[in-house]
């Protein structure tokens, strides 16, 4: 049986074809632009395969609530092909086959959480760095919703007080997507953070950020593991910062095995760049098998 699974991400969609234990067969990747172009080239990626039930893990926000007339589109993006855009009703037309959508970070949590460096529990976050900043959240099994997904890349942090960068989010300005993200890091060094690599004093910023997040996040959710990925976290120097930070915040407030080996708690994709592909892939199969629980 074959599976069709999508990240839809704000620069390139990603689309494959898999089975039930996470294998893709086929994939490509085509450049985000208007919906009806992109789409036209996802159809004819998937027109010779024979999906039974396909998962898509979507930039958003999008709306998820089931109730709403609006579940499924795209909401307030700053792309504004994308504004509104009916993104499931239109996957729904095309396809006619049963349909699981979440969040792109949600996806990549639970595509860690089955077949990746989560496998085996029942909590992670996926937090993903790059153009924004994103993050999924299994909890309990479950992908975490609440009256809408979350939104956790847009969250207060503590500005270092020597930082007087005014932030880059347009509904936020120095929220940590407007102090973090790779925009972020290009506006406030004039360079593109791929090219500040042996800089320290960017990457400590950084790890500064990061690691205040991270520590709300498990403070707040209590998540057995943290996965961090996407552009700015392929700076590996990253993650030794960004865990020491961790460690000096918390204070050593929480104690258990998982957070006491903080080398095993925060770290990098199981499944690398596929994370959101595999995850929209396990968002089909859990559709298929009618469940909201994740088989561990
Ligand atoms: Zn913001």
């Amino acid at each position: 049986m074959l599976i069709g699974a999508i990240e839809a991400g704000g620069t390139k969609f990603i689309c494959g074809v898999g089975t039930e234990n996470g294998e893709i067969l086929h994939s490509t990747s085509i450049p985000t632009t208007e919906p009806e172009e992109t789409l036209a080239r996802v159809f004819a990626f998937f027109a010779p395969f024979q999906i039974k039930v396909l998962g898509v893990g979507s930039f958003g926000p999008i709306e998820l609530d089931q109730t709403n007339v609006s579940y499924g589109n795209i909401t307030t993006t700053p792309k504004e092909k994308w504004l509104h855009f009916p993104l499931l009703r239109t996957l729904q037309a095309h396809f006619g086959v049963p349909i699981a959508l979440d969040t792109d970070v949600n996806a990549a949590a639970l595509g860690e959480l089955t077949w990746g460096i989560a496998k085996g529990l029942d909590s992670c976050i996926y937090m993903t760095v790059g153009t924004g900043i994103g993050v999924g959240a299994v909890i309990e099994g479950k992908l975490l919703h609440g009256m809408s997904h979350p939104e956790m890349g847009h969250i207060l942090v503590r500005r270092q007080k020597d930082d007087y960068f005014e932030g880059v989010c347009p509904f936020h300005r120095d929220c940590l997507e407007g102090m973090a993200s790779g925009p972020a890091i290009e506006k406030r060094w004039g360079t593109k953070g791929s090219e500040l690599q042996n800089k320290d004093e960017v990457w400590e910023l950084q790890a500064n950020y990061i690691a205040q997040a991270l520590v709300n996040y498990a403070l707040i959710l209590a998540p057995k593991r943290m996965v961090l990925g996407g552009g700015v976290m392929k700076q590996a120097q990253l993650f030794p910062l960004v865990r020491n930070k961790f460690n000096a915040y918390m204070s050593g407030y929480i104690t258990n095995l998982y957070i006491n080996d903080l080398d095993t708690y925060i770290v990098p994709p199981g499944l690398g760049d596929f994370a959101g592909l595999q995850g929209a892939l396990a968002l089909a199969v859990r559709k298929l098998m009618n469940t909201d629980e994740v088989h561990i």
